[in-house]
């Protein structure tokens, strides 16, 4: 096991008299990549927030040892639109937070490595969606994250742009041994990309949890032997009372099946 990046102990969130994430218990380690995957109002988002330590839980405890930087990468690039694509990059950089890690060479690093360097000095409304979204990874890796935070960060684009970008933001993880959580709705994206990968279920709760061998390629994710299990646990109906996760005893680590 890696270091504790982020760890979150039987959490709970309510917002007014909704229960958004129920009794979640989640690890994220140093250099390992994380998949969530749900149907919609699972409580994704709010488990990202959770992490990014925007947001405190109505019940148990998130424990940020180190504090660790975050970068945050959307569904939507929203890049300010009077900013070049370098500046756009370079953006986080003018937060106080993150004022130590201003680093010229970094930002002409990303743009080389995002194939953006012809349009540096393009506007956004000059982009393509791809193009966009490579200047949002950018700006996100800019600040030298602990932990990158994606929220269906490619759900918007084509498919050979999104197979595109997953390739090169594991590529990229892995290389500079960061950590990411990504939350997604493609169980492919989640086999190509992650290390660890949770289904959660209608009323915020884990349903299943899993550490694999990610695919290398969108023919192998096809083939992948635990595609057919996560899917599964995609489509199993909400029978949710805060149950324990099926052949477990709700232990961190008790549903984890290596594949
Ligand atoms: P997901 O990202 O899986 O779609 P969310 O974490 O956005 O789910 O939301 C989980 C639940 O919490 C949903 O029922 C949603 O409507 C509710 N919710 C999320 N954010 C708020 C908020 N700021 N105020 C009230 N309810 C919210
Ligand atoms: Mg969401």
């Amino acid at each position: 096991m890696g270091a504790l990046l982020v760890q979150l102990t039987d959490v709970a969130v309510t917002y007014g008299s909704r229960v958004a994430v129920r009794r979640v218990d989640l690890d994220v380690e140093h250099g390992r990549q994380l998949a969530l995957l749900g149907p919609s109002g699972a409580g994704k988002s709010t488990l990202l927030h959770l992490l990014a330590g925007e947001l405190h839980p109505s019940a148990g405890a998130v424990h940020r040892p180190g504090t660790p930087r975050i970068g945050m990468v959307f569904q939507q690039a929203r890049l300010m639109p009077w900013l070049t694509v370098r500046d756009n990059l370079a953006l986080g950089h003018a937060y106080a937070a993150n004022a130590d890690v201003r680093d010229a060479p970094l930002v002409d690093e990303l743009l080389d490595l995002l194939g953006l360097t012809a349009h540096a000095d393009a506007y956004p409304d000059q982009l393509s969606g791809g193009q966009a979204q490579r200047v949002a990874l950018g700006r996100a890796l800019a600040v030298r994250p602990d932990l990158l935070l994606l929220d269906e960060p490619f759900s918007a684009l084509d498919p050979a742009t999104r197979g595109e970008l997953q390739g090169w933001l594991r590529r990229h993880l892995t290389e500079r041994g960061l950590s990411s959580v990504v939350v997604t709705h493609d169980i492919d994206e989640a086999l190509l990309v992650a290390d660890d990968v949770v289904v959660l279920r209608a009323g915020g709760t884990v349903a299943r949890r899993w550490s694999i061998t990610p695919a290398t390629n969108h023919v192998t994710a096809a083939s992948h032997p635990l595609r057919a299990q996560v899917r599964a646990a995609y489509d199993e109906p909400a029978h949710d009372n805060g149950a324990p996760e099926p052949g477990s005893d709700r232990g961190r680590h008790g549903r984890r099946i290596h594949v």
